[in-house]
């Protein structure tokens, strides 16, 4: 592995490189046989065959007409602006802008890097960058969803209604994704009920609620 220590560089391949998963292989017994790597498309290359999903000719073949044909009109128009504002950043640098986000991204760090740019300045583009992997990834992978058996310590409600009708029992909702050894990460907890919604927007403070909760409500 190669050392690295440039964000900015980090941001860009996670957009940009292949992704590898290790998926452990487990026996009915329950017994690790091995562990498999298994390598997806970067998140613009998955995000870009979602935009046009024909592209994707290995799927193509043994999908559904009605799915290969299905535009993803959120992927499309936010990829758009993607491949659009990486072009701009291209023609700063004096560099060709393309309709591909990667390749463009590709073009551009070296070119913004030999102009020895300020921190601050660097840190916009780091932003910019961090916030597409964050939407490509929820796009392609929505958070799982659970309900929190307690009543929110906020509004105190039980049970909600939504806008379009739907609710339920239990307000708190527990937003979280799996990794890659299959362990869940806690993301957000959101109070459907209160008014405008409560969040509790990161891991840290959704395990305080929950610590909170469940020492309000033991014995
Ligand atoms: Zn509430």
């Amino acid at each position: 592995m190669k050392e690295q220590t440039d964000p900015l560089l980090d941001a860009i391949e996670a957009l940009t490189k292949p992704i590898r998963v290790k998926v452990p292989q487990i026996d009915d017994a329950g017994q690790h046989i091995k562990t498999w790597t298994i390598t997806h498309d970067s998140l613009l290359d998955q995000f870009r065959a979602a935009v046009i999903p024909s592209t994707n000719t290995a799927a193509g073949s043994s999908a559904l007409a009605s799915t290969r044909n299905m535009l993803d009109s959120t992927a499309l128009y936010e990829y758009s602006k993607i491949a659009s504002a990486t072009g701009d950043w291209c023609r700063l640098v004096g560099r060709t802008a393309t309709r591909d986000a990667k390749e463009n991204l590709t073009h551009w760090y070296p070119a913004f890097q030999a102009e020895y740019p300020e921190p601050d300045v660097t840190k916009w583009y780091l932003t910019e960058l961090r916030q597409w992997a964050n939407l490509i990834r929820e796009h392609l992978d929505p958070p799982r969803r659970r309900s929190i058996t307690y009543p929110c310590p906020v509004c105190g409600k039980t049970s909600w209604i939504g806008a379009d009708g739907d609710g339920g029992t239990w307000p708190l909702e527990l937003q979280y994704r799996v990794d890659d050894s299959n362990e869940p990460v806690i993301e957000r907890v959101i109070c459907r009920a209160c008014e405008p919604h409560t969040i509790w927007p990161t891991r840290d403070a959704a395990r305080e609620l929950l610590e909170e909760l469940t020492e309000r409500h033991a014995g």
